[in-house]
Parts: structure tokens; sequence; C-alpha cells
């Protein structure tokens, strides 16, 4: 589906104390309502928050498209559970040249390869991000959705969102809509309702549920001086507050000390060292904030733990077999034709929740993707070689990685490959580049700008910005019940100069979308 509808001029114009008057408004907010990340460096136990970095208004985003990607998350969910459920589909797709030339891949794969005819917890847990940007390919503002990745483990800023859209609506309500700066930002209805941080927590609520044991706890797996720790205790909160379960936090490190699995039950249990004379919790959920990235794994007991926990009668969230669903190079084959309607028309398939999906829903999701092509020996790669080379403007190189940062663009690509290409390769090895894949660059609308603050700074900057959507998924599966929902979005606002977009490092700010 694509959108005619005209983005209206933006920002709208204020007056020096009017711009004045909302960043004080959004940052007394933000640092009121724990919209906020922790400042850098910062001591244990922390003395101080920032603000998040946010967008003093909300940035336009076309209505009908915003509504697709929503509808669109149910289905989604669906399909990365059967993906996750299929282990022939995975042991072809990862466990190929992938597992051979990405050391990290290869040992999340050969892991659970080894743990999984173990396993004794058939119910798994995903909280799903799938991420979009706005096409607008002819520059006419004939605009389209399309898909940039599709997150399985550790999506974050649910909270910081629905904290974001609340600010962006205190503010509609404060200042008489935005001192009537504009029409769009008059009409409440074109601020849309969003609960992220409600949805997720309902989903791990659903896990531990499931799970069976109303004294167990959910632990949240967390990385060492995260930043983003707001984000996250509010899903503490709201899992107590709203549901009555308590949240432990360990790091993934920490892990490899205090987890123990009983032997025969395989329940998960943490000693609490606070209560020496009670006996250890036993966990219900595990919450990966963490365990996506190779830092996350210093040495080979973190893998060791890593397999401890999977084999643990615990509900993970998610699973490996999840976290490998989501892999850069999963959502490359699903592109190759039929593997889409295999998994979600297939009458073969599980039941995940998503009703009977016809060949219209499949059309209507690969209408949100944007050409991606593997780096291998076939045909095809090496079709995606010469593009590569010869077409760099238009694509973007991506491993198997997460978190941001890690991705070559344009006029870097060819001399990137020519130093893969020089690395040394043992007999029988792929080729390095077999672990990339290649995807086209998505082309978002130009001339839309917004007043962008930074956490921590007083003063705001106009930049010509890009944004991203996300859209949460909370899916229950592998067990006899099923739970398929869509949970809320995400917007999240950059200068157009940066090519990537990570909130922590500084780059995007959270923004919320405004409806037109
Ligand atoms: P990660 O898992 O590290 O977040 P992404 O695939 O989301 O990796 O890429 C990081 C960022 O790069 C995205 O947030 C987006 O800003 C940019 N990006 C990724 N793919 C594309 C694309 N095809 N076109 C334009 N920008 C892209
Ligand atoms: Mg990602
Ligand atoms: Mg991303």
């Amino acid at each position: 589906m694509s959108s005619s509808t005209a983005l209206p001029e933006w920002p709208p114009a204020m007056t020096p104390e009017q711009h004045a008057q909302l960043i004080l408004l959004s940052s007394t907010y933000a640092l009121s309502h724990g919209f906020t990340l922790l400042p850098p460096n910062s001591s244990q136990p922390p003395t101080s928050a920032i603000p998040a970095p946010l967008s003093l208004l909300p940035t336009p985003f076309p209505r009908g498209l915003y509504d697709l990607a929503v509808s669109l998350q149910p289905i989604y969910n669906a399909l990365y559970a059967r993906i996750a459920l299929d282990w022939e589909f995975l042991d072809r797709v990862m466990g190929g040249s992938v597992s051979k030339v990405d050391t990290f891949q290869g040992e999340l794969w050969r892991g659970w390869r080894q743990v999984r005819d173990e396993l004794v917890q058939p119910i798994q847990l995903g909280v799903f991000r799938s991420d979009y940007l706005l096409h607008d390919s002819e520059g006419t503002g004939g605009m389209e959705v399309k898909q940039v990745e599709f997150n399985t483990i550790a999506a974050s800023f649910g909270a910081l969102s629905q904290r974001a859209g609340e600010m962006h609506r205190y503010l509609h309500k404060a200042t008489n809509s935005y001192y009537s700066i504009s029409p769009e930002l008059s009409n409440a209805s074109n601020f849309p309702a969003n609960q992220p941080l409600k949805n997720i927590a309902t989903g791990l609520a659903e896990g531990w549920k499931a799970y069976g044991n109303d004294e167990a706890v959910v632990l949240f797996v967390v990385q060492d001086g995260e930043r983003n720790v707001f984000d996250q205790k509010w899903l503490e909160y709201e899992l107590l507050e709203a549901h009555g379960i308590q949240a432990i936090r360990h790091t993934f490190s920490d892990l490899a000390n205090l987890a123990q699995v009983d032997r025969s039950s395989k329940t998960l249990l943490l000693p609490s060292p606070l209560e020496p004379d009670s006996p250890p919790r036993e966990v219900a959920v595990i919450y990966y904030r963490s365990a996506y990235t190779p830092t996350d794994y210093p040495s080979s007991s973190e893998w060791t733990t890593r397999l401890l926990l999977e084999r643990s009668r615990a509900i993970k969230c998610p699973s490996m077999a999840l976290q490998l669903a989501g892999a850069k190079k999963i959502q490359q084959v699903l592109c190759e034709p039929g593997v889409l309607e295999d998994f979600l028309l297939s009458p073969d398939r599980p039941d995940v929740g998503a009703g009977p999906l016809t060949q219209a829903d499949v059309d209507r999701l690969r209408q949100t993707w944007i050409g991606l092509l593997p780096m291998d020996n076939s045909l095809l790669g090496q079709e995606a070689y010469t593009l590569a080379t010869t077409h760099p403007e238009r694509y973007v190189l991506k491993p198997q990685r997460e978190g941001g940062g890690n991705n070559i663009y344009r006029e870097n690509i060819p001399p990137y490959l020519k130093e893969l290409e020089k690395e040394p390769r043992q007999a029988g090895e792929p080729e390095k580049k077999e672990a990339y894949i290649l995807m086209e660059l998505i082309e978002p609308p130009k001339g839309v700008s917004n007043w962008l603050v930074r956490g921590g700074e007083n003063k705001a900057r106009k930049a010509d910005v890009v944004s991203e959507l996300g859209v949460y998924g909370v899916m229950l599966f592998g067990g006899d019940d099923v739970v398929n929902n869509g949970a809320g979005t995400l917007l999240r606002t950059k200068g157009r100069e940066s090519d990537e977009g990570g909130v922590a490092i500084g780059i995007s700010s959270i923004d919320s979308p405004l409806l037109v």
C-alpha cells in the first residue's frame, strides 16, 4: 500500500519564548516521569538521571501506513514463531556458511544444536519489534513503509516510548494545543494511543502464568553499565504493580556464579543473598536485555551460562532458536520466492494465533519489504556482489549483529569487501563475505525537520530528520495456549546526516508519531 498523504511542513514556526517554554516543559516532564537515561559513567547506585534524548514536537507520520504496520504485527509474530519452531529451516540457513564464518552466530547455532534435544520447556516467549522507515523512492510523496529489520531479542524502548507519547499529549494539554502553532498539533486524535510498557509487561506476565508457579520470579538478564536502565525498571515496576510479579536483575556474567539448575526437575533457582535462611527463588521467565552481542560473551563461561539457562525449565524470552530466527540472514532468506508462502500458508504449520491467513496477507506483508540479497556464491550472490561493487550508492551491507553501529553504507562497501577478501581463511572455510547480507537502501521522505533535545542539554537543535517506526509484538507459543498480540509502537527520530540511529549512543531521540 502506498500513501499519497503529503506531510505537513515541519516543524511549524514558533516564537523564541514558546520554544524556550516547550524545552522547559518537556525536560521537566521527562525528569519527573522517568523518561530518562543514566548519565555516562554513573556510579552504582546512581545519583542522577538525565532526560532521554527527545523530540520537542511529535513528528508527522502518514496514518494509513502507521495503521498498516500495526495491523501486520500479529502476522509477523506468527511468522517468527513458526521460524523458531522449524529446526530444519534454522539448520539450513544458520547452520550453513554463516555459522562457519561468523564466530558469534556459529557459537549460538552450535550451542542451540547441542541442547535442543534435552529441552524440557516447550513454551517460548517473544517480545518483538519490527522496525520500518518511510520510503519515498520517487521523491514524489507517494510513500510506503519498508521494513528495516525484525528484532527477536532485547527489543528496547517500550517503556520510554510510552512516556514520549504521554509527554507529547501532556504538552498538547498544557500549552493550549502547542500554542495553536499548527492545525495538526491542535487535534488530539492525531496523537495515537500507545502503551508498549503496559503491553510488554502483560506479555511477560503471560509467560509467568504459563509457567505456573505463584512463587516464581521473572529474571531480567542485563548488561553491566547499562544506561537505558529506566526503560527496564519501568517493566519491573509494572510487573509488580499490575501483576504482583517480582523481578530479579542480574548481569549475564553474574549468573555464572549464581544460577543453579536442579538436576531432575530442571527448575532454575537463584539464591537470595539478602535472605540467607530462605530457599532459592525459582525463575519462571528469563527476559534477556543482554546476551545478543559478542561483547556480552567475553569468555567461554558466558556461553556455558547461556546453555545452562537454556536447558532449564524457565520460559526463555527469547529462546536460542528465537534469537537465531531474528538474524538478518533469515530476513534475507525469507525474501526468496515461496519461503513466506510456506511459512504462512502451508497447512502443516503449527497454529500460532494469527487465524487462517491468505495470499492477500502474504502480499500485504511482502509489500513492506525492500530488496535483500545473499553475499554467497549462488547466482544471486554473485549478482549481489556485482551490484555492491558497481552501484554501492544503492545499498547497505549488514553483518549478523544487533545493537546498532555495525552496518557498512554506500561507497564504503567496495573497499570493505576488498579488505574482507584479504583476511586469511582456513582450508574449506567459506568466504568472509558470506556472513553478510546486502540490502537496498530505504529512502525516507525529505523536507521533514524537528527540534531534537539531547539528554542533559538545555537547548534544542533543529535537524532534517528521518524517523524509524518500531512495532512491538508479544508472542507466547510452543505450548497449548497461544498469545499473539501487537503491543504498541516506538518512533525514533534522528538527524538525516547520520546513517545509524542508536538512542543510547546519542544519535536518535525518542519521539512519537503525529498521524496525518
Ligand atoms: P541493528 O540490529 O544493529 O539495529 P539495523 O538493521 O536496524 O541493525 O540497522 C541499523 C540502522 O541502520 C537502522 O536503524 C537504520 O537507521 C539504518 N538502516 C538499516 N537498514 C537500512 C536500509 N535498508 N535503508 C536505510 N537505512 C537502513
Ligand atoms: Mg536489531
Ligand atoms: Mg535496528
